[in-house]
């Protein structure tokens, strides 16, 4: 059996190993058109920031590894630029070889989401980065390394935007985030979203809401970033981070159906609208795990796992993909904030009824040191089915979400929360966990 695999980095490359693992004889081939494949697209910002020191390190396999490793034949600066489902062939742009063909028998693809580049005047100034490969940080380090480096303006506060924002100031430089909308970071509501705000406020970068930017002007020191409001904030470098969209334009003529904003619509085998073309990671529209609606989610996990069920499904196995719940995490600074299920956004947009509580209980027993409040928001149907969660604090944030995302995927109710037995010494929790605190609150 012959399987290509377009993309080689979280979805790819987690396909490839594990029907490798299945598949003794498959023959495998993985296009990347980067030079790098499998790399820690995650570990980016902090390789920005230095806490990740040792750039090899975000180099998690290279070509010579895969194919050492799993005979995998693995072609970079290659661009699969269009397939030919007719005949079962995908064109390559090579770097090396030019173009040429190739055939397949099952074709995987998981090309990922690329930054979105809006088209205001100015955009192409050598100064605006975008962050999503190991060339992209390579410029932006190169760039922070030159001289007269000292300001950087961040646009957009997702979680690639705070987290750039974030390791640019601990690399020293004097950060402004611009926002269009009235917070950051959109999976949290408002008053979580706020207390992280404010996280990043008293680290001293600078916070800009409900500013949309309008253009950049070239200067000849630096560069100019237009605001709406009429103002022009000057910085050494920009980073663009206002959201990614699917990669997937060379698919247009392909015959494979698309969503409205390009992602590549699958069923639960992650098939295609096309026989023998499978689609995996942040190109694709997924379920929501909880409602049941089509929607897309960016994030490693889903990529990986659904890489995992695509191999399983051409060696001949039934795994299906029941969908992504959407469980998210980010550092701000010395806070973490966690999130899991849907918000009050999404659950007003879809027209669900649903009741709120907030509680704030210590991360661990009071008395012994080092406690600190952890603010844990649970949404649940009148019913009592859990439909998220989110929380902020300084420790014990992650492992809160965590259970919570497990109650959520076994269809958990507030009654399973308030009884969930869980790990308890005064160093680690209260008898009385934050996640039984929320349940009893929400009964
Ligand atoms: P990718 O991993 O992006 O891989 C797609 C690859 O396909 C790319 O290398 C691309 O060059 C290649 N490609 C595209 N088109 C073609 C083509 N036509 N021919 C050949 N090759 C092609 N997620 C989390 O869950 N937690 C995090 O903390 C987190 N942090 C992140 C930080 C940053 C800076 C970024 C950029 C992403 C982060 N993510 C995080 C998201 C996560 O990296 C993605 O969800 C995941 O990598 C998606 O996997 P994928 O295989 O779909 O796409």
């Amino acid at each position: 059996k012959k399987v290509l695999i377009v993309g080689g980095v979280a979805g790819g490359a987690s396909a490839a190993a594990r029907l490798r693992r299945l598949d003794e004889h498959a023959e495998i081939i993985i296009f990347e058109k980067g030079p790098y494949i499998s790399f820690a697209n995650c570990g980016l910002p902090y390789y920005i920031g230095g806490t990740i020191a040792d750039r090899d390190r975000l180099l998690v396999q290279t070509p010579k590894g895969m194919a050492d490793r799993f005979r995998i034949d693995v072609r970079t600066k290659s661009e699969v630029i269009a397939i030919n489902p007719d005949n079962r062939t995908v064109q390559v742009q090579s770097h090396e070889r030019g173009q040429y063909e190739e055939s397949y028998d099952e074709l995987i693809l998981s090309p990922g989401a690329r930054p979105i580049i809006p088209d205001l005047p100015g955009k192409d100034n050598p100064l605006i980065y975008t962050v999503r490969s190991i060339p992209d940080i390579d410029r932006i380090k190169e760039q922070m390394n030159s001289d007269n480096n000292a300001s950087a303006i961040v646009i957009g506060g997702g979680f690639i935007g705070v987290e750039m924002a974030e390791n640019l100031k601990e690399a020293g430089l004097d950060v402004t985030l611009v926002e269009g909308n009235g917070q950051l970071l959109t999976p949290f509501d408002p008053e979580l979203a706020a207390s992280l705000a404010q996280e990043m406020e008293q680290h001293g970068v600078k916070l800009l809401f409900s500013q949309r930017v309008q253009g950049f002007q070239s200067r000849e020191q630096g560069i100019g970033v237009e605001l709406a409001d009429g103002r022009v904030l000057a910085a050494d470098l920009v980073i663009l981070a206002i959201g990614v969209a699917p990669d997937t334009s060379f698919l247009q003529h392909s015959g494979v159906s698309l969503g409205a904003r390009g992602h590549i619509m699958v069923n639960e085998a992650l098939e295609s609208s096309v026989p023998h073309i499978y689609a995996v990671g942040d190109a694709i529209e997924v379920t929501d795990y909880i409602h049941g609606t089509k929607t897309a989610i960016p994030l490693a996990g889903p990529a990986n796992k659904q890489g995992r069920i695509v191999a399983d499904r051409i060696a001949g196995l039934h795994s299906t993909y029941k969908g992504t719940q959407g469980t998210s995490i980010i550092k701000v600074f010395g806070m973490t904030g966690a999130s899991t299920g849907s918000n009050e956004k999404t659950l007003k947009r879809l027209g669900i009824d649903y009741r709120t509580v907030i509680v704030h209980p210590g991360s661990h027993a009071s008395y012994y040191p080092g406690s600190s409040a952890i603010t844990l928001k649970l949404l649940f149907t009148p019913e009592g089915k859990i439909l998220g969660a989110q929380a902020v604090g300084y420790d014990g944030v992650d492992k809160r979400i965590d259970d919570i995302a497990v109650a959520i995927h076994f269809g958990g109710h507030i009654s399973d929360l308030a009884e969930l037995e869980l790990s308890y010494a005064p160093p680690y929790s209260s008898a009385k966990d934050p996640v039984n605190m929320a349940g009893y609150a929400a009964e």
